[in-house]
């Protein structure tokens, strides 16, 4: 038996999403800049798909901007503001943001001379808006505070942080939605910039949105034509781009309907474990649970793996690193020995008690 429980990493792509893609890719190789009448045609689907995410997220259509990614729009809300306002040097973040986000604060940091305050998540895991106000100053250009970690699943109230960081001159609000787009709403009234990804929610990998407010200015970081209004250039990933409107929407009408099931996924899920591990946090995400066991994280994640079962103990891209997990550290969790539990809608229940049993039988095996 395979099971996957690692939704936060990725998921799989949606069989109506893969079947339009293929479709699409069949039918149209040209360039959607290209002035003959196929290319106008992927242009006009690509500006349709566009005008549909920004109706999804109540912002105007030309406030989305196509991106290869999350980790591309977050990089491009975060340093594309700095560059364009060189005036302001104080920049806002969490410790226990995506590396995206939080290595492109560091950069400006060692390589641009921007002085950054990091916030450390409180005891139940939250960034507030009382620390983001705490930590406001006159030169302070950007507050950049992610919706949903991608670790534990704690969901921050981005539209409060948002409210106290707009009454705020010159200072502007960027949250990363990643985790969040079709699992948690957001409204994004008073947000400046949100980052998501396709791959996320059943989409394709490499696809992904910036939304970014018409009176923010950027530079863009991959300089290139009149792509993506000259933020983001390079030939337009168009086929991807077409397909994301299906994606999200899809994503949205499965929040609904898959509900109670992942309801009944995760209280089967903490049942089970609670007699046989720490619930290190469940207070988030529904999806997302994690623990740590007497076992080793890599041990476990081996044996797992052994019997078909895909986790992981942290967030994927920093999986081959060493480095210290800010997540886990700044809320006294040893990541040695934490599991990161994550499942959607294509897991099922048989799936969840295989997990559990053998989750047993390797304690009873190692610990
Ligand atoms: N932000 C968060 C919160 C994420 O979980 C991820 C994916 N690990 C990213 C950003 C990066 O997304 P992408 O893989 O599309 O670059």
């Amino acid at each position: 038996m395979k099971v996957y429980l690692d939704a936060v990493s990725t998921t799989s792509l949606d069989a109506e999403v893969g079947k339009t893609y293929k479709k699409l890719l069949d039918e149209y190789y040209c360039n959607s800049d290209a002035l003959y009448d196929d290319g106008v045609a992927i242009y006009a689907m690509q500006e349709k798909s566009r005008s549909i995410i920004a109706d999804t997220f109540g912002v105007k259509k030309d406030e989305i901007i196509f991106t290869s990614g999350a980790s591309e729009a977050n990089s491009l809300a975060i340093k594309g503001l700095c560059f364009r306002h060189p005036e302001r040097k104080h920049l806002i973040t969490s410790i226990y943001e995506h590396s995206s986000v939080y290595n492109s604060f560091r950069q400006l940091e060692n390589e641009f001379g921007y002085e950054v305050t990091y916030i450390d998540p409180d005891k139940d895991g939250h960034i507030s808006a009382d620390m983001v106000k705490d930590a406001l100053r006159s030169d302070t250009l950007l507050v950049s505070i992610m919706q949903v970690n991608n670790e534990i699943g704690a969901i921050n109230d981005v539209e409060s942080i948002a409210e106290v960081v707009k009454k705020h001159s010159g200072t502007y609000f960027h949250t990363d939605i990643t985790q969040g787009v079709g699992k948690v709403d957001v409204d994004l009234k008073n947000v400046d910039m949100a980052s998501f990804s396709a791959h996320k929610i059943h989409g394709l990998k490499g696809s992904g949105v910036l939304i970014k407010k018409e009176f923010v200015n950027l530079s863009p970081i991959i300089s290139g034509g009149q792509q993506e209004y000259g933020i983001r250039g390079g030939t337009s990933n168009a086929l991807s781009n077409i397909v994301l409107a299906k994606t999200l929407r899809i994503a949205m009408e499965n929040k609904d309907k898959y509900h109670d099931d992942l309801v009944q996924l995760h209280d089967q899920l903490i049942d089970g474990l609670k007699d046989i591990a720490r619930i290190n946090y469940d207070k988030g995400l529904m999806t997302l649970v994690n623990i740590s066991t007497p076992v080793q994280s890599e041990v476990m994640l081996n044996a797992l793996n052994d019997k078909g079962i895909m986790i992981s103990s942290k967030s994927t891209c920093g999986s081959r690193k060493n480095e210290l997990n800010r997540t886990l550290n700044a809320l006294g969790i040893d990541e040695n020995y934490a599991l990161r539990i994550s499942f959607d809608y294509t897991n099922t229940r048989e799936e969840i008690d295989y997990f559990l049993k053998t989750l047993k039988e390797i304690l009873n095996k190692y610990a």
